[in-house]
């Protein structure tokens, strides 16, 4: 495997399915069974979920509500999905902690890094919950720093999209898609990929991201292959540009 230890970021809109709010059973239990998947090949999986398909901090602000009231219920949200998550995964018998950033001891552990780190030698699934603990951070925030306090080799986002474009690819036919491309390229381009704090932190630790398609079956396994599906985001290395249908990739000038 080329992982030993990967950080898996979901968000919680893609839990929606084709729904417009909430979790879709039949979504949910795909994200368990490709997690299982790899999680049975050894790779020691831990795992952030969003909040978004319940609550976001920003919705309380619009409605003249307390900014950091709802980014605490934001935090809620992200429980909900990772108690979701957890069930699911435990139906299909798979070993698995909750580790939460707000103290909601009934239903998680707190986070404490060595727990964590006890638990994913052991071979469970480890899933953060309530994001970093504090307002005004995002889960993706979240998922680089657990990600770097866990030594994870990579942060895989899962997305609906497979991956970086030149482009917003749902409004310009024209753009085409980067195998790979440098965190300084995504930022000068400014390109989205996560938010600043986020993506700083991965950058400033030099913490490989991979954003990729969670969606299609089967894609997290071949990424922990070492298949290249998606956008590696990297230090350094070539950037390339991948025409739809092409297979041979053109170095960007
Ligand atoms: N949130 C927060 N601190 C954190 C993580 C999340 O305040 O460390 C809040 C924030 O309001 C955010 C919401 O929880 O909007 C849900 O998380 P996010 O928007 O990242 O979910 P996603 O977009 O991945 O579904």
């Amino acid at each position: 495997m080329k992982y030993n230890r990967i950080l898996l970021k979901l968000s919680g809109e893609a839990l929606m399915g084709e729904q417009q709010y909430g979790i879709d059973a039949v979504r949910l239990m795909q994200y368990a069974e490709e997690i299982k998947a790899v999680a049975a090949t050894g790779t020691q999986v831990a795992v952030v979920i969003g909040g978004g398909n319940i609550f976001r901090g920003v919705q309380a602000a619009a409605f003249g509500l307390d900014r950091v009231q709802g980014d605490y219920m934001g935090m809620l949200a992200t429980v909900i999905n990772s108690m979701a998550l957890q069930s699911a995964l435990e139906k299909l018998d798979v070993s698995t902690r909750l580790l939460s950033g707000l103290t909601i001891q009934q239903v998680c552990e707190p986070y404490l890094r060595r727990r964590a780190l006890r638990h994913l030698e052991k071979g469970r699934v480890v899933i953060f919950g309530a994001g970093i603990g504090s307002p005004y951070f995002t889960t993706d925030s979240a998922a680089s720093l657990r990600a770097i306090e866990i030594e994870a080799d990579v942060v895989l986002k899962g997305t609906r999209v497979d991956g970086i474009y030149t482009a917003d690819p749902e409004k310009d036919p024209t753009a085409v898609r980067y195998p790979e491309i440098t965190f300084d390229e995504v930022m000068a381009k400014n390109l989205n990929v996560m938010d600043m704090t986020a993506f700083t932190l991965c950058k400033e630790n030099n913490l490989p991201i991979i954003v990729f398609d969670m969606n299609k079956t089967g894609n997290l396994q071949r990424l922990i292959e070492g298949d290249t599906i998606g956008t590696l985001v990297t230090m350094k290395g070539p950037s390339t540009v991948q025409n739809p249908g092409d297979s041979e990739l053109q170095p960007i000038l």
